[in-house]
Formats: C-alpha cells, structure tokens, sequence
C-alpha cells in the first residue's frame, strides 16, 4: 500500500536509528521501518507548517506553488495528533485562516498507529490523552500479531480503503479484542512512568501559573537555560513564527520560519523595548501559554505530554519537573 501511495503522496514513514526513531522518505519496505513503537524525534507539525516556507513572491498575492505532491504522513501517535488542537485554533479555526496551513491539512494524509512501548519522557495520560490515536486521522493501525487492525477516521481515508480493497478484510471480534488487550497493556506502561516521575494529573493544574506568578521557581528554573529554542521547535504545539523577505538574482521572497519565544529578541518592539526582557519571564511565558492562555481561549492545555522538550533540552529542564513543583507550591 506504501508503495502505492507514493503515486500520489510524498511517504514518510518513522525509520529507527540507534535509540530514536525519525521521519524518513519511505522508499521501499525496509526492517528499520518501525510504525508502533513510541513517536519520533521530530514533530508531525513539520508536514503542516514547514520549518522555513516562502509565503510570497515579488508582492504577488497569490500563493508560490512548489509543485510538490502532499504528503502521506505513516506512523503518527496520539500525542502529535492532540497537537492539531493548538494548532487549528492558530492557523485554521477563525476568520483569517492561514492558506498555506489549510492546503496542509486538506491535502495531506495520516495513517497514525498505536503506541507499542513507551519511553521514560512519555506522560500522555497525565494530560488525559491516551496512548492510541482517537481523532484527527485518516487511518489508523493498530499492530497485532502478524498485521493489523486498521480504523478509518474520514472519507480521505475511506477512499484509501476502497482503493486498497484486497489488501484488507473484516476483523473478527478475537483480533479486535486483542487489540484491546494492547492498548490497556500499554496504558498501563505510560502509568508507570507517570507514578515513578511523580507527574501530576491535569486535574491539579487549575490556578498553577495564576498562582505561582511571582515565585522565585521560574528564576531557579531558567538558571541553566541556553535560549537554544530547542524546546518550543521540538514541540507539536508551539506554533510562533517570524516573517522577514529574502532578495536573490531573481525574486524578493518573504519567508516564514518558525520562532523561539525563549530567545530574548522574540517580543522586541520598534525601539527596543521588550516586555521579557529576562530569561526567567521567558520560561514563565512559555509556561503560562501552555497551562492558562491556551485552556483559556482554547479549552485545551498546549502540551500533549510528548515529552520532546525533555530529552531536547541541552539544560535539563524538565517541563514534569516544573509541573511538579507548580502543583506542590498551589496547594
Ligand atoms: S511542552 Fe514538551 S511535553 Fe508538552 S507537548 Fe510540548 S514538547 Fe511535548
Ligand atoms: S531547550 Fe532548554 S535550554 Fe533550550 S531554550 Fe528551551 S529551556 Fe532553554
């Protein structure tokens, strides 16, 4: 079916190397090629919102065309797929939807599958996300012995089905309960991290910022912080961007890459001024966009418990730490 799909997709599937596992152009079946397991390295956001993207050429309205195909995006996990949450509600859910944001998510196609494992970083439940995709997919895998069982979650992936009718058969309700069976060992894996890292449930974040505003926690925290952004590039929520135009022989493009918002320039103004000037307001901002802003206006916490931030941070600032803390300081 991969094979297939790359007539009309760009295929990237998740490919193991050493401990980590990352997004790779699917060029043929190959034993490195891992669709369970835990997520990979980078974000799925990437396929959605580019790195780096021209937005626009010579001051022309309309949209620079690459010509490249969408992308057929395999092996994605539950906890990428919650960062659509976020992510919808910045570029798509209101009246000025980013074009290039939208053409992404109508084009693109996401066979995600089931968590198999779980790292120690892994702390899903604990932002009541479980550890198998529920939404926001096309098809979703679920590994058993010897296939899988596959679950459609819209008519871009029915259409996927109705093309690949021979490759797939009803499931009998043995294979179904086995799949079950899976998914509840592997909650049970993702519990154990959170009990033995002490991670507090979302029900206990009510008022943790509001609270903890001006405690001496955030300075403490951002002591050891390098501003190397790793945190907010590595995640499937973040979603800041900077504009700036590029002049070559030819064209005056404007790009879009994405931004950092623990890097000091990220809330300079035109003369100067910068309402974070300090590190430390930095860290509380990330923090406060993530655990008040976000449930405020968008009824979701921006954090998905990938635990990306973690194992990015050259500094070793652990966002369940901080989590920890802040609930043990509200009470
Ligand atoms: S804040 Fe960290 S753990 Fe939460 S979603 Fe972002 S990268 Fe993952
Ligand atoms: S990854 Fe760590 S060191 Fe880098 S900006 Fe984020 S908190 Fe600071």
């Amino acid at each position: 079916m991969l094979d297939k799909l790359g007539d009309d997709f760009l295929v990237y599937a998740p490919v193991k190397k050493g401990r980590q596992r990352y997004y790779q152009p699917y060029r043929s079946l190959d034993k490195n090629i891992t669709l369970g397991e835990v997520r990979p390295f980078e974000p799925m956001k990437a396929f959605f919102s580019r790195a780096r993207e021209t937005i626009a050429r010579d001051f022309r309205p309309e949209m620079p065309e690459d010509g490249k195909k969408p992308f057929c995006i395999v092996g994605v996990k539950a906890c990428d797929l919650k960062g659509f949450k976020v992510q919808d509600h910045v570029f798509r859910n209101h009246d000025y939807p980013d074009p290039f944001y939208l053409k992404a998510r109508r084009d693109n196609l996401i066979l995600s599958c089931d968590c198999t494992c779980a790292i120690d970083t892994c702390f899903c439940l604990a932002l009541g996300i479980k550890p198998y995709p529920q939404e926001d997919y096309d098809l979703n895998l679920s590994p058993i012995a010897g296939g899988f069982i596959l679950e459609i979650g819209s008519t871009k992936g029915q259409g996927v089905v109705d093309k690949f009718s021979a490759l797939v058969s009803q499931a009998g309700d043995s294979l179904l309960k086995e799949k079950e069976t899976l998914r509840s060992n592997m909650i049970k894996q993702v519990e154990k991290n959170i009990e033995e890292n002490s991670i507090p449930d979302q029900t206990r974040y009510k008022q943790i910022i509001d609270k903890n505003y001006d405690a001496s926690l955030w300075q403490d925290e951002a002591k050891t912080c390098v501003e190397c952004g790793a945190c907010n590039t590595i995640c499937p929520t973040c979603h800041c961007f900077l504009l700036y135009d590029q002049k070559d022989e030819k064209n005056m493009d404007r790009l879009r890459i994405w931004d950092s918002c623990l890097i000091k320039d990220f809330a300079r103004v035109a003369g100067g001024a910068n309402p974070r000037k300090k590190l430390w307001m930095r860290l509380r901002n990330r923090f406060e966009k993530k655990f008040d802003y976000f449930p405020k206006v968008a009824g979701v916490y921006a954090c998905t418990g990938c635990g990306r931030c973690i194992s990015a941070c050259p500094a070793k600032i652990d966002i369940r730490r901080i989590l920890r803390k802040l609930v043990d300081l509200t009470v």
